[in-house]
Parts: structure tokens; sequence; C-alpha cells
């Protein structure tokens, strides 16, 4: 690699030691801090740092920092990577990230989805993964809808190869500007926020379309399941044919050779999440044989579905932070086991919880169900119109205190789960 300027080496070095000092006064992992100080003194920092460097970066609404990690394991396969593993994905994470792995030939960036267009232009990132938009828990159609045009405008007229899930029209509107495309069916079973055109506006349908298996001979139809083809009906704008196709437990790359993915990560998810991790390492040269080993290697991500015991009770901890989220929380759940959900509306969570009328929660009916976090009542009231009989806990560690010894799934969204993280210490 080529040398830093003078300026951007100290502005590196200082921002390792501001993230050495808050690490060591127990302030989390001081990645942000770090990157901030380095900024404020060279604030071209980011670019000069990702120079030379062979980058992907990753955003979606769902699923950025488990596909960061997937595609990280796998490129670790041709050399050092350079990574925002703690999940800080805005500039100053990014600058962090890439100053503690200088000679990193690779790098692999979580980027928020606001802040993807000022890091494509900062870092000239020459492959980048966008796997799906639904609304987050402030937001809602009209503001995913500018954010996927935002995204087109600072793809347009760029050297740079996406990997996109064409199963989502908003993401394939988003990344259809791009010079180059390598489109993965990777599924979007949250279909409430694309029932219109992105492009006239029109209706989107999703029916009549013939099952093609990847390889057979052209009929013009779509290869991938009939569940996730889409086209306007109004305009021209239709899912484009995907190369790579996850089907069910497998995905089927662009030769037609089916891979059972095996995965240690549960659930539809994260297979989606491997699907684009493989189209993406195949871009790196690095072939589905040498990648997918490395894929199922990743047990946890960042505290995702890590267990944490207290007295005898097991309880396994997914992460959902928007009805999209929760959708995929809910295939993840052993339907033989009660389950925890915790609901808190500080900062990181948005203090708006009218999202929870989004989800459909029938899927819950028939187990027991236990509702605890600052806005239990909330989440109860929803569940009641929903006919799922629910108990309230006052706290998560009632919830647990009030389960028979074994395990039980915990789904909460953001603080609520760095709450049950912290209280109740190491994962096991
Ligand atoms: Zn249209």
């Amino acid at each position: 690699m080529t040398q830093l300027p003078l300026r951007a080496q100290l502005a590196s070095a200082l921002g390792r030691t501001a993230a050495t000092l808050s690490r060591a006064t127990g302030r989390g992992d001081g990645s942000v801090i770090g990157g901030r100080v380095s900024l404020v003194l060279e604030p071209d920092l980011l670019r000069q740092l990702a120079h030379d460097r062979k980058l992907a970066l990753v955003s979606a609404t769902n699923g950025k920092t488990t596909t960061t990690r997937l595609i990280t394991s796998a490129l670790q396969e041709l050399g050092e990577v350079a990574t925002n593993a703690f999940g800080a994905n805005m500039p100053a994470g990014h600058v962090s990230a890439l100053s503690s792995a200088k000679d990193a030939p690779y790098g692999v960036l979580e980027v928020d989805e606001k802040y993807l267009p000022e890091v494509i232009d900062a870092t000239g990132a020459g492959v980048i993964c966008l796997m799906n938009l639904s609304r987050d828990q402030m937001d809602r159609a009209g503001e995913i809808w500018l954010l996927a045009q935002k995204w087109r405008r600072a793809l347009a007229g760029k050297n740079t190869h996406v990997i996109a899930n064409a199963d989502d029209p908003l993401v394939t509107w988003g990344a259809s500007t791009a010079a180059s495309v390598t489109w993965v069916s990777a599924g979007q079973p949250w279909k409430e926020d694309s029932w219109c055109c992105p492009q006239c506006g029109g209706p989107l349908d999703r029916k009549g379309m013939e099952y093609v298996p990847p390889g057979s001979a052209g009929t013009g139809a779509n290869p991938g399941t009939t569940e996730n083809d889409w086209a306007c009906r109004e305009c021209t704008f239709r899912r484009p044919t995907p190369s790579w196709v996850l089907d069910d437990d497998a995905v089927i790359d662009p030769r037609g050779r089916r891979w059972v993915l095996d995965l240690k990560l549960p659930g539809r998810a994260n297979r989606a999440n491997a699907a684009i991790a493989l189209a993406t390492a195949e871009v790196f040269g690095l072939p589905v044989d040498r990648a997918l080993p490395r894929l199922r290697e990743v047990t946890s991500v960042a505290g995702r579905y890590t267990t944490v015991e207290r007295d005898g009770r097991h309880a396994r901890l997914l992460l959902a932070k928007n009805p999209a989220g929760w959708l995929e929380a809910f295939d993840v759940l052993d339907p033989s086991l009660p389950v925890i959900l915790s609901v808190n509306a500080q900062g990181p969570d948005g203090r708006d919880t009218s999202w929870l009328w989004d989800v459909d929660y029938r899927v819950l009916r028939g187990r027991p169900v236990f509702v605890a976090g600052e806005r239990r009542l909330d989440l109860a009231l929803r569940l009641d119109v929903a006919g799922v009989p629910f108990q309230l806990a006052g706290s998560f560690g009632q919830a647990l205190a009030a389960q028979p010894p074994g395990k039980v799934d915990v789904i909460a969204n953001y603080t609520a789960f760095q709450n049950i993280r912290s209280e109740f210490g190491r994962a096991v």
C-alpha cells in the first residue's frame, strides 16, 4: 500500500489513541470517537484511507451487520480485511475501521443507508451490496423512495459494480443506474413498502409468472420462484433476471450449480444474506467452494442469535428493529418454545411505537407469549387486537423467571436487546 500523507498518518494515529482511551475508560469500543477525532484533523481522511484498497460497501434496512460479517469472513480467505465489525456504520466508524487495519488490502464496510451516497463518493468503493429497503421505525414509504432516488444519483456515472436483490423492487430501482449489476434473487417477504412502481407509481404485479429453473432454455420468463417475481402493470419496469437464486436452503450460482448453505446462523433472512455474500465473494475472485465454508463458520454476529442463561433458562436473543425485521425474526422462532417480546422506545428505537401496528403477530398464536420492555403496554394492546394470548411481565428478568427451565426465544428491539445483553452478562 502507498504511504498516507503525513497529516493523514497523524490524524489516523491520534484517532486510534482516542479510541484506545475511550475503550480503557469503559466507553464502548471507541471506534466512533476515534474516527471523529481523525476526521476533525483531516476531513479527507476517509478518501485517503480507502485509496488503493479493494472495498465493498454493504447497505440495506435489515441485515447489514450480518452480511458485512459474512463477506468479511469469506474475503479473509484472500487476505487481511478491514471492517467495522461493531456496526459503527457512518463515516467516523469507517475511518476507524480502515485506520486500525492500515495494511489490509481488502475492506468490507457496513454503511447506514442514508450515508451511502456520501460514502460512495468518499471511498470510491468498487463493489456495493444493496439488499432491501423498508420502513424503519420512523420512516414511511415516501422517505425510503427518496432514499432509493439518492442511491440512483450516487451510482450513476460511477465505475462501480453493484450486487443487488432483484426481489426488492425499490432496491432494484435504486441500483439500476449503476454501470454493472449482479442481480440476486434473495427474496423479500415484506411487501408492504412496494405495492407501487417506484418508476411510475403504477401498481406492481406479483402474479402470473411461470417458474423456470435457472439455466434452462429461455422462455423469456425470469428464473426463480413465482412468489418473488414482480412487474409494473403500467410501464416497462420489472424484475431483472437474477444470475444467483436463493432456493429454499440452497443457492443456485450463475452456472446452475446448487449449493446447500447449511449455515449455523438461523432463518431465511440469513440465507438471503449468504446468497448476497457468495455473489459478492465471486466478484472479488473467490469461488463458492472457497467462500461457503467460511460463511458456515459464523455462529453469531454482534450478540444476535447468542444465548444468555440464568437459573437454567436459556434465552436465545433475536434482534428486530422494524416491521420487516420482526417478520424475519418470526421465521427463526422455534414453534415449540415460548417467546418473550421486549420493546423499548428510546432514541435508537424511535420514540413512536405506531410501527407495532404494521406487524402481523398472528403467527405467535398457540405458544406462550410474554411481553416486557418499557413499551410493553403498546405491544400488549396490539397483541390483544390480533387475538394473540399473552402475559405481561414487569421486566425481561421477570419474564425469564416465569419460564420453566429450558429454552426460550426472545425478540427485542434495539435498546431492549442491548439492555438484556448487558444485564444478563456474558453470552454463552
Ligand atoms: Zn411502472
